[in-house]
């Protein structure tokens, strides 16, 4: 017996080591306690399969591209693959959640599906699922961030969503999260809570990373086509909540030679006040529904993060994740918003593909696991980390970088 129910398996109350769980007021046990004790019968079932994998193919436009990158592999060194997650209809890889969790509330004869979001991604990847579905669907945003995502507003409610502003606190992400629990409480029968990250309560980290888990499924198989064998030396992957990174490492979890490497956002660097790298600034914590690793003050409020990508701009981190840091069977590293903004254009004009920015992160790290890196990393890089000459890294590019040209544009001056 192995211990292979370690990484890919929360324990019963939705524990990885020390963290997750369920941290939920008791007005929602109802809805989370329905979730939890039917989401595996309902998403292992053969017809929900049958729809989900012929979704993804037809609609999402999968299995994506596994691409070896030739310029790239000959500037870093090694043999690089890109994971081609922004090839996905909508741009990202949210899509493959929403797509299951759309699906999920369907069987749970649910009309009415809620969700939060803070740039926007995941309420477009949500209002899109609702669309194809003819489903009610209410996005809560906080009323700054719909002033700053105006273009995804507008994706939002041209797909025939309501995109409801939340008014209180800081009106960003965390007050949007607030008014959807507020709202699904009120709503505990009709109502599904799409949540697009593998964070919340158990049983959604869970959820989530298996309906990701078609990003490595797919790696593994493309890889054994291309190299002939199933298993890369590396896979890198940029970490906000964490779902493209679970998908992405998912069936490698419990292959001990194969590398994982998350990148977080340090912002304007890990300790300049201005960050999001999570692991290396946060403590234990329970945000948005679990116990996990937080960016809080000595009093536990929790830190405003900072990053130059939305999709990074977290506090934390899922409690896979926090898992993977703490037993240390992942390597944790960070990239600044600059070392991010180099990779992006490094990328453009060397393989003619614009990213998204919080993928570039994930491009950045490449500077640090070279056998001697020029650039010193702010998060120390195990020495096995590193990659030679022979190694195999595959990087999980979860997104493309239409969304980002106003950042590159301000980057390259042009107005
Ligand atoms: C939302 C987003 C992320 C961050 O979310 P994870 O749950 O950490 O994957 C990363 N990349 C892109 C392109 C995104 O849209």
């Amino acid at each position: 017996m192995t211990t292979t129910t370690t990484y890919q398996q929360p324990n019963a109350q939705g524990y990885y080591g020390k963290f997750g769980g369920a941290f939920i007021p008791e007005m929602l046990h109802r809805n989370v306690e329905e979730l939890r004790s039917k989401y595996l019968d309902i998403i292992y079932d053969a017809a929900f399969q049958k729809e989900f994998r012929s979704l993804l193919h037809d609609y999402a436009g999968r299995p994506t591209p596994l691409y070896f990158a030739q310029r790239l592999s000959k500037q870093y060194g090694t043999n690089i693959y890109l994971k081609r997650e922004d090839l996905c209809h909508t741009g990202a890889h949210k899509v493959n959640n929403t797509i299951g969790q759309i699906l999920l509330a369907e069987r749970l004869g649910k009309k009415r599906i809620i969700a939060e979001t803070g740039a926007g991604q995941h309420g477009v990847a949500t209002a899109t699922v609702c669309a194809l579905k003819g489903v009610e669907c209410i996005v809560y945003m906080g009323e700054k961030d719909i002033e700053r995502q105006a273009p995804n507003v507008a994706r939002m409610k041209m797909l025939g969503a309501t995109v409801i502003p939340a008014t209180s606190g800081s009106k960003t992400l965390k007050d949007a999260t607030n008014e959807a629990i507020r709202d699904w409480i009120n709503n505990p029968v009709d109502t599904h809570y799409i949540i697009g990250s593998v964070v919340g309560p158990h049983p959604y980290p869970d959820m989530v990373a298996r309906f990701q888990s078609v990003i490595s499924e797919e790696i593994r198989w493309q890889l054994k086509e291309k190299t002939g064998s199933e298993l890369p030396t590396h896979v890198l992957a940029c970490v906000g909540g964490g779902s493209n990174a679970a998908g992405a490492f998912y069936h490698f979890l419990e292959e001990p030679t194969v590398q994982l490497v998350a990148i977080e956002a340090a912002g304007n660097g890990v300790h300049s006040g201005l960050s999001a790298a999570t692991t290396q600034l946060g403590k234990p914590g329970v945000l948005h529904g679990s116990k996990s690793l937080v960016m809080q003050t000595e009093d536990g409020q929790v830190v405003e993060p900072h990053s130059i990508s939305a999709g990074l701009d977290y506090p934390g981190i899922g409690p896979l994740h926090a898992h993977l840091f703490d037993s240390r069977r992942g390597a944790f590293l960070s990239a600044t918003d600059e070392q991010a903004l180099e990779a992006a254009f490094n990328l453009a004009k060397k393989e003619g593909i614009i990213p998204a920015l919080e993928s570039s992160h994930a491009l950045a790290s490449l500077e640090f696991l070279q056998p001697e890196s020029p650039k010193p990393s702010e998060a120390p890089v195990p020495a096995n980390a590193k990659f030679t000459k022979d190694s195999t890294v595959v990087v999980c590019l979860s997104g493309r970088g239409d969304k980002d040209m106003a950042t590159y544009m301000k980057a390259m001056n042009i107005q």
